[in-house]
């Protein structure tokens, strides 16, 4: 005989079945008035049949490659971009955005000197200077190494920083990551990389290292911004291996390890630079905007394919199957290529401070910026009764791979974050980034990483998600009054 917690198990079981059985059937039959199945429908397979985005992808990573912000690469994505955008009819707006413009130069390390070094034997440690690092002298400097693995102990080794170069040697969790939690783990290590070598400045380092936030083992340097706040001295500030710091632990826990460190990255004057903003006008409804986004610049040690050239192209694919379609929505569709992203948001800053007395303009944000990995559906930060609104839109998102609507309080990317901030709805895709943090800000981040077909797909769902709601009778619901402005 089963017990009564087995039968009330069963019960339970049961009646999610039923309701699993019975929410298909009641979501997806009532579709907003104006949105109708059949251009849903033409809108995915126009999608799901386009080469169109993975052409734009190829152009902008075979052609131009690397484009960080000030760089002639970038410079030439934002003509690229806006030329594409105009080639298929949109209405194109450079948005002028003045921009960082650091260099990267020398970057090399060895190990030279540690306990039990056999005579004439140096130790080659791989690194890649983060962006905004000062440069050591053009000759090096040669100094003894202080391994930390979490702030505690750079607390509990402060009096030790003083003229030494600390390494942060604090692993990525790739198990995580292996279970949908790689924004977690990039989040915990990253940590490091954000503020760490900051922390390392106000206690005098004349160095710091951190261990590269990433999976995958091949001994790669994983670049990124590091920022100083308003009191730290830039300091010569790199990323090394996984591999070499933990070479690096090793050996300082039999005793004082020395390294010879030279990077001569620039802070050059900032530049003149350009969001790509490429609209198709709404009918009756013109001035109430919808976003979608992605951004142009990249980390200049590869062609910026998955970060964020996917992301980028899946924006120009949506603006490119309403114009194949002959589609005009009833609100404004609002294309950007936002500049920037990597090491200073001034883009995003540019378009929020030019557009904060419209805010109750803008309907939804989207930005895709995790990748061009498998997508499974939308991250949405949207009132709980908008949530039920687009219930109905799960039958079209599920027949092509991409049932889930997850809720947040927080969708979209950097760019976005300040109109999000202010409560304007936002969203994401919800993607396979198990290996995004492999090949993220590494030279590993090239062409091949991205699949044709995984592009397709987020195409597909974010052009039906836009359409939807661009054509709502309704607009989603703004989650802050400040957004109602
Ligand atoms: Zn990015």
């Amino acid at each position: 005989m089963k017990s009564l917690k087995q039968l009330r198990i069963i019960s339970s079981s049961i009646a999610a079945l039923l309701a699993l059985m019975i929410l298909p059937v009641m979501a997806g039959t009532e579709l907003p008035a104006g949105v109708d199945i059949a251009t849903l429908t033409r809108i995915r397979d126009a999608a799901m049949s386009s080469d169109y985005p993975y052409e734009r992808l190829t152009e902008l990573t075979d052609q131009i490659g690397p484009r960080l912000s000030g760089s002639v690469g970038a410079e030439a994505a934002v003509q690229l971009i806006a030329d594409d955008m105009r080639q298929i009819g949109m209405q194109v707006t450079l948005q002028p955005v003045t921009v960082p413009h650091w260099v990267r130069g020398i970057e090399t390390a060895e190990l030279v000197d540690y306990p039990k070094r056999p005579a004439g034997i140096t130790q080659k440690v791989v690194l890649t200077a983060l962006g905004s690092s000062a440069a050591t002298p053009a000759a090096g400097l040669t100094l003894p190494v202080l391994v930390v693995h979490s702030m505690e102990e750079l607390d509990q080794n402060k009096d030790r920083v003083k003229g030494r170069i600390v390494l942060f040697d604090v692993a990525y969790d790739q198990h995580l990551a292996d279970n949908g939690l790689a924004g977690n783990a990039y989040g915990e290590a990253g940590l490091y990389r954000f503020i760490g070598p900051a922390a390392a400045s106000r206690l005098g380092a004349a160095a710091a290292l951190v261990r590269s936030v990433g999976g995958a083992d091949y001994r790669l340097a994983h670049t990124g911004a590091t920022g100083w706040g308003k009191d730290a001295k830039p300091i010569p500030a790199a990323a090394v291996t996984a591999e070499d710091a933990m070479l690096m632990t090793r050996l300082a826990a039999k005793g004082e390890i020395k390294m010879h460190l030279t990077l001569t990255p620039q802070t050059l004057p900032d530049v003149d630079s350009h969001n790509v903003i490429a609209d198709l006008a709404g009918s009756d409804k013109a001035a109430d905007i919808v976003i979608i986004s992605g951004h142009m610049d990249s980390w200049d040690l590869a062609q910026g394919a998955i970060d964020d050239g996917a992301g980028l192209v899946v924006a120009l694919g949506v603006a490119d199957v309403f114009k194949k379609l002959g589609l005009q929505p009833r609100r404004t569709v609002r294309i950007i290529g936002w500049m920037n992203e990597e090491n200073g948001t001034r883009g995003g800053k540019a378009y929020f401070d030019a557009n904060k007395d419209k805010l109750s303009n803008h309907i939804a944000t989207i930005e895709s910026d995790t990748g061009g990995g498998r997508p499974f559906g939308l991250i949405a930060s949207v009132t709980a009764q908008d949530e039920a609104m687009l219930e109905p839109l799960k039958p079209m998102l599920r027949s092509i791979g991409t049932p889930v609507i997850e809720k947040r309080d927080y969708a979209g990317g950097a760019d976005v974050s300040l109109l999000t901030a202010k409560g304007v709805p936002s969203f994401e895709p919800l993607l396979d980034i198990r290996n995004y943090f492999s090949y993220h800000h590494t030279p590993a981040d090239t062409l091949d990483k991205v699949d044709p077909e995984n592009l397709r797909r987020q195409v597909a769902m974010f052009a039906m998600l836009t359409w939807y709601l661009a054509e709502m009778p309704e607009p989603l619901q703004p989650l802050t009054p400040e957004a109602q402005q």
